[in-house]
């Protein structure tokens, strides 16, 4: 069965009054039969409830992984999968990963014992030089958040595959996560490409209306991984509500349509942007020119909405444009149906990676003539 057919049946809830949109299913307990049993098959909302689970075996489907877990953000998915590794273990993750998953490792989980190294992950070797006895994770984002930088995820695999027979590690010892955020479940398939996990943040493509932040992981296998991840999220709580959880599912039956129109979109916007006498540089996988642009050939299916440009000037230039759109909104966050702009370097702060000149465009629904014509009018600084 094909993604668009999946995205609408998937998160079907099996209720007696034969609802076609499933019901909101606020209850925070369950009745239990005489023997304490639970016919309803839930205890208690933090472990389970209907609208989650629905969410859950949808998002397993759609990206054909063996089980998946939803959570309250996509920084939350991240942390769950952090929270399974122990105290001394090493991760490693890309010099451009995303600034609230380096935060998490930075911040939070270095009062864990956690430490990472930062690579170049369009460099194999320099991937497999940062292998350590301790490494226990590989982080890759591809295409990253905001420079566009694409990762070979089956070559990353491989060497991870490699170390796990070095380390005489059991069973997947060295673990690949994927932050599918960008390229999403319709264009890249991590899993299939023998990663563990993939995240995402749903609050994007796959809500897709900016009126939901949540996240999930997908698993390539329900084995101890999942559950160990599983027990996070049970005891943790980190969870959606039931109506963040319907309102996902509500986005999801869209998704794949809304996936088709934000890489054909974004496509356009993107040539028609590295033909502007007031744009340095573009960067989208989807231009040939990009350096890896092969690499997202053999591993996408389609480009993805999201693209950041470098203009011709300076910081103070780069304001100028988000002051000057009428049709993009200057607001941060991408995957919705309306398109966004936003100067990355001045919400990363300081130590962010973004160069000066660098906006981030998410591209969305409008007609993409709409779009071309709103940025040539206020590429005009
Ligand atoms: C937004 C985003 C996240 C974090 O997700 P939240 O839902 O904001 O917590 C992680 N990775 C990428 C690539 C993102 O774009």
């Amino acid at each position: 069965m094909k993604i668009e057919t999946k995205a609408v049946h998937a998160g079907h809830l099996n209720e007696s009054t034969r609802d076609v949109t499933a019901a909101i299913h606020l209850s925070t307990t369950f009745e239990k039969a005489a023997d304490g049993s639970l016919p309803g098959g839930h205890l208690y909302a933090r472990p389970s409830n209907p609208n989650r689970e629905a969410l859950e075996r949808a998002l397993a489907t759609i990206e054909d992984g063996a089980a998946a877990l939803s959570f309250s953000s996509g920084s939350a998915a991240t942390l769950g999968v952090l929270h399974a590794l122990s105290p001394g273990d090493h991760v490693i993750a890309g010099t451009d990963v995303f600034y609230g998953t380096l935060i998490l490792l930075k911040s939070l989980m270095s009062n864990w014992g956690l430490t990472y190294s930062q690579v170049n992950m369009q460099d194999l070797s320099a991937v497999e030089q940062a292998i350590t006895p301790k490494t226990r994770l590989i982080w890759v984002e591809t295409p990253s958040n905001p420079l566009l930088s694409v990762s070979d995820i089956a070559g990353i695999v491989a060497i991870a595959r490699k170390f796990d027979l070095a380390f005489n590690l059991t069973t997947r010892g060295l673990l690949v996560a994927c932050d599918n955020t960008v390229a999403t479940s319709m264009n890249q398939r991590p899993l299939q490409l023998g990663a563990d996990i993939t995240m995402h943040s749903v609050t994007k493509y796959i809500s897709g209306h900016s009126d939901v932040l949540g996240g999930a992981l997908i698993f390539r296998e329900a084995g101890p991984l999942f559950e160990k991840i599983h027990a996070i999220q049970r005891e943790g709580g980190s969870v959606p509500s039931p109506f963040e959880a319907w309102l996902t599912l509500r986005g999801m039956q869209t998704f794949p349509y809304r996936m088709r129109a934000h890489s054909e979109n974004a496509q356009k916007v993107a040539e028609f942007l590295n033909k502007h006498p007031k744009v340095e540089a573009v960067h989208y996988p989807g231009l040939p020119s990009h350096p890896g642009h092969q690499i997202a050939a053999r591993q996408m299916t389609a480009f993805g909405g999201l693209l950041s440009i470098q203009v011709k000037g300076r910081q103070a230039d780069a304001f100028k444009v988000c002051a000057a759109v009428k049709i993009f909104t200057h607001a941060t966050s991408l995957g919705g149906t309306h398109s966004f702009i936003e100067h990355r370097k001045s919400v990363e702060g300081e130590n962010g990676r973004s160069p000066e000149n660098l906006l981030r465009l998410s591209v969305g629904l409008e007609h993409p003539d709409d779009l071309m014509e709103d940025l040539d009018q206020a590429l005009r600084f």
